[in-house]
Order: structure tokens, then C-alpha cells, then sequence
């Protein structure tokens, strides 16, 4: 069995800040990490893993990044929590690629990669944070998906997998056949840390493959600025709201207070 993770470095922050003359990311001085939903994705490739070679049925865990090369520190990150290759697609020709571009780009490196029986993506990057990278790769390849998984069963006899989607206010419960593409959220599990001997490893035996664009065979009209149908008019941060007004005195009189100031304002 082969399950292939696509996993995103990004900045250490859930308050991206943005450079307001320039509209682009401020990343000096944040330090970068695996993208918290594509560690819940990892963990449970990891999960099965454990649990059919227990049953002797081999798994490999590939983890793909397309990203800068100091995107290095993040796959080896993940071979350290026990992922058995990690390949990092890195080409200046990917430079100014959107969603759309970089679903291409990642698609085709999946397609090369070849002989999968599951991909698992996050459910969104807490960076670009447009969750669309997931279904566009699906799209690409022509795989089933089902997004915002918090629980999953395989059954391998069957060729299926049975999730649970996670909604607003509560959950359906989804089977596929594999090959499918599935995209983790915080729910599905809590990520292990790396153990000592992980880390010798991935500094160590383990290996970062390291693919430009010709080495995936990457037609290079999908990918890049020129292949990016996005075009991104303004970024701004939102002003910040007023203060707040705090309410002095026992409960009785903040309640009352808090009633009278409602009721100046025509709320109640
Ligand atoms: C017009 C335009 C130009 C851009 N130019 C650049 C640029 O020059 N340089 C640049 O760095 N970014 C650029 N970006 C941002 C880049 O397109 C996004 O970072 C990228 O497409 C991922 O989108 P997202 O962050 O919204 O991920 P989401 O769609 O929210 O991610 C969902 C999931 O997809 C997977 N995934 C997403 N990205 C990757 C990845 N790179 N590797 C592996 N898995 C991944 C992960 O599993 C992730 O959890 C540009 C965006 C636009 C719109």
C-alpha cells in the first residue's frame, strides 16, 4: 500500500501579517512549519502504516512538498515522525504559480510518483488558506475525494474507505473506493512528535529527493505566473474594530447598564 502526503511548509502564525505597501507576506523572523492540517494528514498515514504492517502488509508514507528549498527542514521533519520518503519538487519555474497552478504542478508529481492507493492532503494552509489546492489535485487526477475528515476506516479486502466528514453541526459519514483523495482536519488525531532515533534518521540514512519541473516531465504551460488564471487586486489587513466598553459594578448593575446602553441604541 502507498499513501502519498502533500504537505506545505508555512510561517509559524495564524495572524499572517501583511506588508501593506507591497500586499505580500511579512515572513522575516517567523519561523516556518509543516502546515497543522497536513501533520493530522501525516499522522494518519502514519496510523495505518503502524496498523497493517502490524497485520504484515507493507506501507510506504511518501510525503511530497513543491516549495523553496529551505522547505528541506519540514521533510525531514517528517521522515523524523517515521515517513519513509520524502521528495521536495523545487524549480524556479514554478515561481508565481496560484492554486490552480500549483494543483497542476503537484498532480503531475503524484502521476509520476505512480502506484498509490491513497493521497491525503490538509484541509486548508494556514498561510494562502484557500483550501482549494486538495479538490483541484482530485480534479486533476480524476480521483474520488471527500474533504474535512476526522475519522477514517479502510477496508482493505473491499478497496474502500469509510469517513466521517466533519460539518458545521455534525458529520455524514462517506464510503469510497480507492484510489481517493482524502483532506485532514484537526480532528482526525493529535500528532506525534518526531522520536530521537527519527531524527538521527532523517539526518542520517534518509534521504530529501530533490525534483525540478524536468525531472517530473511537467508540461511547463500549467505551471508558473503565466498559468495562474488568479489575479489578485488588493490585500489588506481589516482595520481593527473599536474598544471594547467594560461594565463596572455587581452583576446586577452591569446587566442593567449593559440593557440601558441596548436600548439607547434601538437593539432591544
Ligand atoms: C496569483 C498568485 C500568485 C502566487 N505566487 C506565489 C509565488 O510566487 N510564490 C509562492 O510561494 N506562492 C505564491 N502564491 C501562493 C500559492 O499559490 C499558494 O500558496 C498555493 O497554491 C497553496 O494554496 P493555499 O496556501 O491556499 O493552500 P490550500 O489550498 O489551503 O492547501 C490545502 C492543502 O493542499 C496541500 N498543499 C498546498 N500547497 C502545497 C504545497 N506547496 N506543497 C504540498 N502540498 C500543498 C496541503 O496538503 C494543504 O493542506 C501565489 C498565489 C496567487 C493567487
Amino acid at each position: 500500500m502507498k499513501i502519498i502526503v502533500c504537505a506545505k511548509q508555512v510561517p509559524d502564525t495564524n495572524e499572517v501579517k501583511l506588508d501593506p505597501k507591497t500586499g505580500t507576506l511579512i515572513r522575516e523572523g517567523i519561523p516556518s512549519i509543516i502546515n497543522p492540517d497536513d501533520r493530522n494528514a501525516l499522522e494518519e498515514a502514519l496510523r495505518i502504516k503502524d496498523k497493517f504492517e502490524n497485520e504484515n502488509e507493507r506501507v510506504e508514507v511518501v510525503v511530497l512538498t513543491m516549495g523553496p528549498p529551505q522547505a528541506d527542514v519540514a521533510l525531514r521533519e517528517a521522515l523524523a515522525m517515521g515517513a519513509d520518503r520524502a521528495i521536495l519538487l523545487c524549480d524556479r519555474k514554478f515561481a508565481g504559480s496560484d492554486t490552480w497552478a500549483t494543483a497542476h504542478a503537484i498532480a503531475w508529481t503524484i502521476d509520476k510518483i505512480g502506484g498509490y492507493d491513497l493521497v491525503f492532503c490538509g484541509r486548508q494552509a494556514i498561510d494562502g488558506d484557500t483550501a482549494q489546492v486538495g479538490p483541484q489535485v482530485a480534479e486533476y487526477l480524476n480521483l474520488p475525494q471527500v474533504t474535512y475528515v476526522r475519522r477514517l476506516d479502510i477496508e482493505r479486502d473491499g478497496g474502500t474507505v469509510t469517513v466521517e466528514r466533519a460539518l458545521e453541526d455534525g458529520y455524514e459519514v462517506i464510503e469510497t473506493r480507492l484510489p481517493c483523495l482524502l483532506t485532514a482536519v484537526k480532528e482526525l488525531n493529535v500528532p506525534r512528535y518526531p522520536s530521537m532515533r527519527g531524527i538521527f534518521d532523517a539526518y542520517g540514512e534518509k534521504q530529501v529527493e530533490v525534483w525540478s519541473a524536468d525531472d517530473v516531465g511537467i508540461d511547463p504551460s500549467v505551471i508558473g505566473l503565466k498559468a495562474s488564471p488568479t489575479n489578485v487586486r488588493r490585500v489588506f489587513t481589516p482595520e481593527p474594530r473599536g474598544k471594547g466598553i467594560m461594565l463596572e459594578g455587581s452583576g446586577k448593575e452591569a446587566v442593567q447598564n449593559l440593557f440601558a446602553q441596548l436600548r439607547e441604541k434601538r437593539i432591544v
